[in-house]
């Protein structure tokens, strides 16, 4: 997938279109990523036992990896992800704006 953990992202689509955040979690297995701050809803919850609170509660929730895309810390933009293999035969992610190798 081209999205990691801890890349930096735009949401480009949804209800939060123009937010920034950092992918918490990726789930290449269902093309998600969870990023932090985006996508909240609304649980409701009930009392169970101590630990949880009753009453609503803000989840964030994955959304789809079509949704975000890469902001480049080289070029600060948001940017198609392409690949590349290195000399030593390591395949790593770049940067489609600025050719700058991102992993
Ligand atoms: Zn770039």
């Amino acid at each position: 997938m081209k999205i990691r953990k801890n890349d930096t992202v735009l949401v480009i689509a949804g209800k939060d279109k123009g937010k920034k955040g950092k992918v918490r979690f990726a789930y290449p297995e269902k093309q998600q990523v969870l990023v932090e701050g985006v996508n909240f809803v609304k649980k409701h919850s009930r009392a169970r036992g101590a630990v949880r609170q009753a009453g609503i509660i803000d989840l964030e929730v994955p959304l789809p990896v079509s949704n975000v895309m890469l902001l480049c810390n080289k070029c600060q933009k948001p940017s198609r992800v392409g690949f590349e293999k290195l000399e030593d035969g390591r395949r790593v992610r770049v940067c489609r704006s600025c050719h700058e190798v991102i992993d």
